[in-house]
């Protein structure tokens, strides 16, 4: 599929220019000439020079692929048939994937509803790697902290998955009768790894300072946990340390090495927000 969607306008991510980008064979230009290329794999690198000042430039590694192992074993699957339950799309829907990682979160979502999905990760290798096993979907390399490549009102969802946080930016390129699904780890997620790891398992809840972040651009109007337990070898129970947002120093991770198979959960608060309404222009008239 042509990395241009006929409905999402993409914009020029050059600072002060944010003009549309029209396909130009293998490239995408500007009107003021800024140009980009398509890779080989599809995807499309708009990272900006001062984007890359960023506190987590992407994934290292020995992380993706710890993670990669994890969804290839299909730990993950039942959580991501979960969260892909909780929106409802329609073909003609396009929906963004902010912080999308290798991309299975979205591949998932785009396939349950036949919808258009757009990827966009600040990491070549994730982006690279979601490009080539998800070739009908668009996939962008760009910093989701900062200027979104999107026009106005693009999508109906925007998912952001133990992902980024741009409140103003989600609300520009989302619908006002478009979604936000915000998922972040639940106080029990890896709740066993750690207590083993930590020797105890402080639980945190990252809920109402989510809705607090979001705020006022974002009214909470749905929370669902969604847990699943899984039994793990200890390879597995490695990867899930090394790829874990949380992933502990070398010398806690040691002391799984002793461990043998191991019910982990992994748990996840979704919260579905829906952009605050505007001030009604006179009274009534909602
Ligand atoms: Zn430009």
């Amino acid at each position: 599929m042509d990395a241009v969607s006929r409905t999402v306008v993409l914009l020029c991510p050059v600072r002060g220019c944010h003009r549309p980008l029209a396909a130009d064979g293998r490239r995408l230009t500007c009107p003021r000439a800024h140009s980009f290329d398509v890779a080989r794999s599809g995807y499309v690198n708009l990272l900006q020079p001062q984007d890359r000042r960023s506190p987590r430039a992407g994934d290292q590694p020995a992380v993706r692929q710890a993670r990669s192992r994890l969804i290839a074993q299909g730990l993950e699957a039942p959580i991501t048939e979960a969260l892909a339950g909780l929106l409802r799309l329609q073909p003609s829907d396009a929906v963004l994937d902010a912080g999308s990682g290798d991309g299975h979160h979205l591949a998932a979502i785009a396939s349950r509803f036949g919808c258009k999905g757009y990827g966009l990760d600040i990491s070549v290798a994730a982006i690279d790697e979601a490009a080539r096993r998800y070739p009908t979907l668009h996939w962008m390399v760009a910093n989701a902290d900062r200027f979104l490549p999107y026009a106005d009102a693009s999508f109906r969802a925007l998912t952001s998955i133990t992902a980024r946080r741009n409140p103003a930016e989600f609300r520009r390129v989302l619908r006002a009768d478009g979604t936000l699904l915000l998922v972040v780890p639940a106080p029990d997620d890896l709740i066993e790894v750690r207590a083993l790891v930590l020797g105890e398992a402080v639980a945190r809840d990252r809920v109402a300072k989510a809705v607090e972040t979001f705020a006022p651009l974002f009214v909470l109007e749905r929370h669902e946990r969604i847990r699943h337990v899984a039994r793990l070898d200890p390879a597995a129970v490695g990867d899930v340390m090394a790829g874990s947002y949380r992933a502990g120093r070398a010398s806690r991770r040691a002391r799984l090495d002793a461990v043998g198979a191991l019910d982990v959960t992994l748990s996840r608060d979704a919260l579905l927000f829906r952009p605050a309404r505007r001030k009604p222009a006179r009274a009534g008239s909602d």
